[in-house]
């Protein structure tokens, strides 16, 4: 049970083990460079997300860990595309909203990190926005008390889809986003007092990391699974059987291992992807209806 289904053409060795160590530090590398070079952090952010999920997107076309989780013309036009049309308003707007809080947020702000260098920095950047996901997104899974059926409601679109890949990365409720991302972003890394450089690592690591996490191809990461989130962790945060969808952090499982939610099983993938019980919710291929999820009375 659980065991990999042989893909329809047998992953080289390249690409499920050196292709993520190599994109994800070399990402990091590059962002390095950009910060002592002075480049243009928005288009070096977006020329390295944008060609990953490009590369990602191709890659488990050819070589899927799973061919029944492949993503298809009908899920791209009927699902996925609604998610990436409507994360990328919201996103927008979001964004907007998040700039004007930051510089009211910059005016208070400690700034005691904003001296720190690079190497330490970022780490604490991604621990302390971590443990607060953390806690916030197993609250949503696990919790009932207070809020709980209302923040699963918001946070179940993400774990409607009976598969996962790349694209699968936007989908979920603006609201999720919303909370979960920016939410913490502003209130945290903001207030805290990081600057610039640090954002732009650390969103890079965030990012490149994400796509990886809902990217179908049997990649094995080995040691790394303990240090960073990755396909071999996140997977198993969309099981639908309870007892294996753990993993509740998204860049790293240091907070999983500490709390005892850290679910690492090499060479295996998830019987199923999904909730527990689908005929509770509305398809995942229904925008509004998931939309519609955290206003209905009781979705439980
Ligand atoms: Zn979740
Ligand atoms: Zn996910």
């Amino acid at each position: 049970m659980g065991d990999p289904e042989p893909s329809q053409r047998a992953v080289p060795f390249f690409f499920s083990r050196l292709f993520y160590p190599l994109v994800f530090f070399g990402s990091i590398a590059a962002g390095l460079t950009a910060v002592a070079r002075g480049w243009n952090y928005g288009l070096v952010s977006g020329v390295l997300i944008g060609g990953t999920a490009v590369s990602l997107i191709v890659l488990e076309a050819i070589y899927p860990a799973k061919p029944a989780w492949r993503m298809t013309f009908a899920s791209f036009f009927k699902r996925d595309l609604k998610y990436i049309v409507a994360g990328i308003s919201t996103g927008a707007l979001i964004s907007y909203l998040g700039a004007l809080a930051a510089l009211k947020v910059a005016s208070y702000r400690a700034g005691f990190a904003g001296d720190l260098p690079l190497y330490f920095s970022v780490p604490l950047a991604i621990l302390v926005f971590d443990f607060f996901q953390y806690w916030t997104h197993r609250w949503m899974h696990e919790t009932n008390w207070p809020l709980g059926s209302l923040m699963w409601r918001i946070h179940a679109g993400h774990h409607l889809p009976d598969a996962v890949y790349v694209l699968m990365h936007p989908a979920g409720h603006p609201l999720n986003d919303l909370i979960v991302r920016q939410g913490l972003n502003i209130g945290l890394i903001w207030f805290i007092g990081f600057n610039a450089d640090t954002v732009l690592i650390f969103s890079l690591i965030t990012a490149i990391g994400g796509l990886f996490s809902h990217f179908n191809l049997d990649v094995r990461a080995g040691f790394l699974n303990y240090f960073f989130v990755s396909t071999e962790l996140h997977r198993f945060h969309h099981s639908a059987d309870l007892d294996e969808s753990k993993n509740f952090g998204i860049i790293t499982p240091l907070w999983d291992i500490i709390f005892g939610t850290f679910v690492y099983r090499p060479g295996r993938l998830p019987q199923r992807i999904g909730v527990t019980d689908p005929v509770q919710y509305p398809p995942s291929n229904r925008y509004w209806a998931v939309f519609m999820l955290p206003f209905r009375r009781a979705a439980q």
